[in-house]
């Protein structure tokens, strides 16, 4: 008999009516023949009220402290609820079921509180109870350290404990089920024309998750890919007796056969742009800058160097997250005699746009598409980074929609 993995989001967990729908799911599978671990999400809204918990006792004056074990106590709750509902439902519907908190599988984590990675799963336990014939429903976004305090996955994180579960158990797939019915080459709330991609490669889905494509946490993409784990997105929104439809597989790019030049367009409206006036020209500078972002944690983005004509002075504009901003912004102030520029201002009403494609490996003409597309809006393109299969833009975020839809028409992507 198949081990199978199921995830549920959460929107599909959000009140009881829809958790017995998620019963039925599960049962299905069951029924299949299927060895089935779920995993969960807190309620909808959940997770956000216990950050803004902790964000009201004192946390977000301090940003994200890593070594806030409590952030972690507080904001890991949502998803022992929805665990322990789902448990019982089952149980109600006449099925062996038992819930499963982070600690007690154990899902073993590094000590990064608030975006912890996984370390190891034994699987031994989780898998006696599966082959023993009971349903495990996970609390997922939980782990434990190996001192035993409680971790969470970073936001976004019940998909990354899904596919490491997969992994452990040697899951034959791991079905994420979310409120859209599969990928979509853009986010289907921007772009009601958005199309379901039937397949996507790992590479291409961990350039979407990683430029703002929330349906998949990045994280659970490069586990996938790494390990090789099947990914299914589908909806968990449909009627008693009524079958998923088939979602959108994330597999090696191998498996597809119909390559296209770009797969999707994704936004992020997490980023702020800072800039530097007046850098002094000379190496070592940009080198200094960043080393001591780094050394507080700041991950930084986009980056882009100009060089003024006439003088011996630059200007640099970098993007961080906007979490980071006033943090990123304290930190270079704090070393300004040292790097010797004259002033710095940030901005927080800046989007990031990104067209993604494997295609783009062997095509030219992509960026033209893209940034004629944009001038034709009147949207200004304030940087600009690129890798192997994507291009970014920063933009203002006011014309995030506009921008998101034009590039969509552009390359197509509403007829395929
Ligand atoms: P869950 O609570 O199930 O984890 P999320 O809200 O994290 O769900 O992710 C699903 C959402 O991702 C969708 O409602 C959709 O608005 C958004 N999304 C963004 N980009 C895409 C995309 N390319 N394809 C599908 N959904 C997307
Ligand atoms: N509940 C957590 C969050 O909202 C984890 C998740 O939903 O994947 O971020
Ligand atoms: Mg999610």
């Amino acid at each position: 008999m198949s081990r199978l993995v199921m995830k549920f989001g959460g929107t599909s967990v959000a009140d009881l009516e829809r958790i017995r729908r998620v019963g039925r799911l599960v049962a299905a599978e069951v029924e299949a023949g299927h060895r089935v671990a779920v995993v969960v999400s807190a309620m909808a809204g959940k997770t956000n009220e216990l950050v803004a918990w902790t964000d009201g006792a004192g946390q977000a004056a301090q940003g994200l402290d890593p070594s806030d074990d409590e952030y972690d106590t507080v904001v890991a709750s949502g998803e022992q609820v929805t665990a322990g509902l789902l448990a019982m439902t089952l149980r109600n519907m006449g099925l062996r079921a038992r819930s499963w908190l982070g600690w007690q599988v154990p899902i073993i984590t590094d000590e990064a509180h608030g975006r912890a990675r996984i370390d190891d799963i034994p699987p031994e336990k989780l898998v006696a109870a599966l082959d023993a014939g009971e349903i495990a429903v996970i609390a997922g976004f939980q782990g434990v350290t190996r001192d035993g305090r409680i971790s969470t996955l970073g936001r976004g994180g019940s998909d990354t404990s899904a596919v490491a579960i997969a992994a452990a158990v040697g899951a034959s797939c791991c079905d994420i089920y979310t409120d859209v019915d599969g990928v979509y080459t853009t986010d289907p709330r921007i772009e009601q024309r958005a199309r379901r991609l039937a397949k996507i490669s790992y590479e291409e889905m961990l350039e979407m998750a990683s430029l703002g494509a929330k349906v998949l946490q990045t994280r659970s993409v490069e586990l996938a890919m790494a390990q090789r784990v099947p990914v299914r997105v589908l909806s968990s929104f449909v009627e008693p007796g009524e079958a998923p439809g088939q979602g959108t597989i994330v597999c090696d790019e191998e498996e597809i056969m119909e390559k296209r030049i770009v797969s999707g367009v994704a936004y992020s409206r997490d980023e702020a742009k800072i800039t530097l006036f007046g850098l002094p020209d000379h190496p070592g500078v940009s080198a200094l800058i960043f080393s001591r972002l780094a050394d507080a944690n700041v991950n930084v983005d986009m980056i882009v160097q100009s060089r003024a004509r006439t003088t011996d002075v630059a200007n640099m504009e970098f993007t961080v997250g906007k979490r980071d901003a006033a943090r990123a912004v304290e930190i270079v102030r704090a070393a300004q005699a040292e790097i010797g520029f004259e002033d710095v201002a940030v901005d927080e009403d800046v989007a990031k746009v990104s067209v993604i494609g494997v295609g783009m490996r062997s095509h030219a003409g992509v960026a033209k598409t893209m940034f004629t597309a944009l001038a034709d809006k009147g949207v200004n393109i304030q940087v600009i980074s690129t890798s192997e299969i994507k291009i970014s833009v920063l933009i203002d975020a006011a014309y995030t929609e506009l921008a998101v839809r034009a590039l969509h028409a552009a390359y197509g992507l509403d007829q395929l």
